[in-house]
């Protein structure tokens, strides 16, 4: 069996034979990419149930569609992309080609998370392979029967010479990480996130980092309370809250938080019927020790539990659950939730809510509910964050326009639709010259003289 270095070499040998740049070739790999996720539809869905329980038409909306969706934007599009940019001249520059270039970086590595554990692998592989770059992927080993998929997939379907699956768990992971990458693509946490900088600084190797943090959903003003707590579930318990994109905890005025309490509820019944636990369209955790995570940080919380509470631990079941009298210093206020737990913080203010926000991460995505346009706008204005949407929720990163993407402690750069191929990109600036122009050029030879500043 080869090593992982030898497999990097492999890979790096593709990459200087030139072989990922014809335009061709490339479109060839995306279309076999797309035909691998289209066979094995079936496959997918069951590996996703294996793992996370995942109710199909979640699988199909966040993981097999996104993907298809993806892929036929940079299939339509990255021709484009990768023309030269003609940018604005000087007249010392009028008779030169002046343009950016879109190179390949070279050999790159993807490390991929277990929530959305296909879409967090083969969405940035999309921008990879258009950009033609040589490929490794890491999936998660959390999600074991999507891993093995993936890792079984992959060969059939891309040229093995350029795109690899190395597989493992941590002590793996920093093993592949001692090799020299071009780049370093990596979602998930952010504790993981330090080592993976700290590898990468030993070759000064470019990242871009997808993680998390606790995302807001600051509901203020006049409100449609019902389509509010519809949306509001519907982004929060999807995937059973292991989101990075799921409203994390909600800020809302006393007053709004009792009205929004019964309409939470009935909008978990409305979806889940009166017993979630027996309802398919719930996700569960994913592991036992990320079960047992959230257990005790519901045991720590001095909230008070108003819906939901239940679990069943042999199922990894945790019912959608709602908590009030929540402070920030509380258990849950302290990490990233990432299960089906949503505390409800009270603020007196507008200003105290932005305030609030404000004494946090910047978030990866925050979600701001209200009829009152000048309220969505305050805090658009006043706060910072990887992405924002208002009135709903996590659907803003379904357009493969938008960025997708953090900000300081939820992540560096970004990707989707053009920005994927962006990131695995280098801008070449080029200047094309010929031996014309002599006489301009001669000003700016020494000896030195003022009057050839001033011309
Ligand atoms: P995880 O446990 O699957 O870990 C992510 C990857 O890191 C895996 O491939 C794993 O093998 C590897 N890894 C684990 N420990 C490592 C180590 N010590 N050194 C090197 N590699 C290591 O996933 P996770 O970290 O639990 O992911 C959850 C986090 O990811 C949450 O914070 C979530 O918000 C974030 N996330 C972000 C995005 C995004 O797009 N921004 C998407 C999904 C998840």
């Amino acid at each position: 069996m080869e090593t992982q270095s030898q497999v990097v070499d492999r890979l790096r040998s593709a990459f200087h034979s030139g072989i990922t740049i014809p335009e061709q070739f490339r479109r060839t790999q995306l279309t076999k990419l797309m035909s691998m996720i289209k066979d094995n539809e079936e496959q997918i869905l069951n590996a996703l149930h294996k793992d996370l329980a995942k109710p199909k038409f979640e699988a199909i909306l966040s993981e097999v569609d996104i993907v298809i969706n993806d892929l036929h934007y940079a299939i339509a599009n990255f021709r484009s992309w990768m023309q030269p940019e003609y940018v604005s001249k000087n007249l010392a520059t009028k008779l030169d080609d002046c343009f950016i270039r879109r190179e390949p970086l070279g050999v790159v590595l993807i490390i991929g998370a277990w929530n959305y554990p296909l879409q967090l692998l083969i969405l940035p592989m999309v921008g990879a392979i258009a950009a033609g770059n040589c490929v490794v992927i890491k999936p998660s080993e959390v999600s074991a029967a999507t891993d093995s998929l993936i890792a079984e997939l992959i060969p059939k379907y891309l040229s093995q010479d350029c795109y690899a699956v190395v597989r493992g768990g941590a002590e793996e992971t920093k093993a592949l990480l001692q090799n020299r990458f071009d780049h370093i693509f990596y979602t998930g946490s952010q504790t993981v996130a330090r080592s993976i900088l700290q590898a990468a600084s030993v070759h000064l190797t470019p990242v871009t980092l997808e993680l998390g943090g606790k995302c807001p959903c600051f509901i203020y003003g006049r409100v449609n309370i019902a389509a509010a707590a519809h949306r509001l579930v519907w982004a929060k318990f999807f995937n059973a809250g292991q989101s990075c994109v799921a409203p994390d905890y909600v800020l809302c005025s006393p007053a709004t938080k009792d009205v929004l309490v019964p309409a939470l509820r009935e909008a978990l019944e409305d979806f889940y019927g009166k017993e979630p636990e027996t309802c398919p369209d719930l996700s569960r955790i994913v592991s036992p020790r990320h079960w047992m995570r959230l257990m005790e940080l519901l045991k720590r919380s001095s909230g008070k539990i108003v819906v939901g509470g239940e679990s069943n631990q042999e199922d990894k079941y945790i019912a959608p659950t709602v908590v009030v009298d929540v402070f920030e210093d509380d258990a849950l206020m302290k990490e990233e939730i990432f299960g089906p737990i949503l505390p409800i913080i009270t603020v007196d203010s507008l200003e105290k809510g932005i305030d609030f926000i404000n004494r946090q991460e910047k978030p990866l995505a925050l979600y701001v509910f209200s009829d009152e346009s000048s309220v969505i706008n305050t805090v658009l204005e006043r706060t910072s964050s990887g992405g924002f949407c208002s009135n709903d929720g996590i659907v803003h990163m379904t357009l493969p326009g938008l960025p997708f993407g953090g900000v300081g402690a939820s992540g560096w750069g970004s990707y989707h639709g053009r920005w994927s191929f962006e990131a695995f990109s280098h801008r070449r600036a080029c200047m094309m010259r010929g031996w014309a122009l002599e006489r301009i050029n001669s000003l700016r030879y020494p000896p030195y003289r003022d009057d050839k500043l001033s011309w």
